[in-house]
């Protein structure tokens, strides 16, 4: 994509949102892994496939430049309840994501919250920079190697055994809220009994809350389906009263309609009509037609999965919406 597109997309290059969050309130996220780089390929992925597994940090892009976006981002005086690394692939791949939560802390008003799937909570320098963040969410969606290589297929040197062991190390050092993410596929680790297992092995770290989530945007494997949200619900169960089933639906205060808002909020993310229709409060028809001309003029796609309308960036892979 020619850089002068982009701009025309979200004036910002690393930065998204604000996205509206059950959990989180208005979460502006940081991209520290521009274009997709992670250490994961995992069949519910919603950024589509992972081209090669790493597990090679590295300082790009410069950290500086990063900042310097969020600095000119505050002088917007948009709000945002969280400043948050997440984005194309995995942001402890980056060197010095920590530098994101010491400015966080430092220069702004809002807290910080590092989403990540834990593959390099492994290491200790991992674990001591994801210390700085206010909030920490890390993923469990298996119970043996075996298991995680089915549902993550991760790069080849990732051991499950040890990514828990990392868990376990940090929630011993982190004194801020440890959040879980559990992915629910059917067919893959839907049972009470896979699901049973997860459980017991997130109850050895104790996190602060748990979401059970499903596929509610395009995954990266076609073949993957949505767990229906009762059974999502009672596996929610097994988990304890910690845990929850995620929302689709947004629940901060409304949010003003404007292109850019709209254009920097499916950036990165595939955003279905209805959430965003819930999220500015209006009717899907109306949202629509303020997508269809965005759309038209290739700043932003439509199309659709699994008979859900889809906004979302222009290079989303899947098939044309046919209005
Ligand atoms: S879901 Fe997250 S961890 Fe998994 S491949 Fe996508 S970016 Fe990586």
């Amino acid at each position: 994509m020619h850089e002068c597109t982009d701009k025309l997309m979200n004036p910002f290059r690393y930065l998204f949102g604000p996205v509206p969050s059950r959990r989180y309130g208005r979460s502006l996220g940081v991209d520290l892994t521009v274009p997709k780089t992670c250490t994961l390929n995992c069949r519910f992925c919603q950024l589509g496939p992972t081209p090669q597994t790493t597990v090679t940090r590295s300082e790009a892009p410069p950290i500086d430049a990063v900042i310097g976006e969020l600095r000119q981002w505050l002088t917007t005086g948009q709000p945002a309840d969280f400043i948050t690394a997440s984005g194309s692939g995995e942001p402890t791949l980056h060197l010095r994501f920590g530098d994101l939560f010491r400015f966080v802390r430092a220069e702004t008003p809002c807290r910080s919250l590092l989403l990540s799937n834990g593959s390099l909570f492994t290491l200790p320098e991992v674990r001591r920079d994801a210390a700085l963040a206010d909030v920490v969410k890390v993923s469990l969606h298996a119970w043996d190697q075996a298991s995680f290589e089915r549902v993550v297929r991760p790069h080849p040197s990732l051991r499950f055994g040890a990514i828990l062991e990392g868990y376990l190390a940090f929630r011993q050092q982190f004194t801020g809220r440890l959040d879980l993410e559990v992915f629910i596929i059917p067919g893959i680790n839907d049972t009470d009994g896979q699901a049973q297992r997860i459980a017991e092995l997130a109850q050895s770290f104790k996190p602060d809350a748990i979401t059970l989530n499903t596929a509610v945007r395009p995954p990266a494997d076609s073949g993957i389906t949505a767990c229906p949200p009762g059974r999502l619900r009672a596996l929610a169960a097994l988990f304890g009263p910690a845990a929850h089933e995620g929302g689709t639906e947004p629940a901060t205060a409304p949010v003003e309609l404007t292109e850019p808002a709209l254009i920097a909020l499916v950036s990165r993310h595939p955003v279905s009509v209805r959430a965003l229709a819930a999220n500015f409060r209006t009717s899907e028809t109306g949202m629509r037609s303020v997508l269809e001309p965005l759309a038209r003029q290739h700043r932003l796609r439509l199309f659709s999965s699994q008979g859900t309308l889809f906004a979302g960036p222009p290079d989303t892979g899947a098939e044309e919406q046919q209005a």
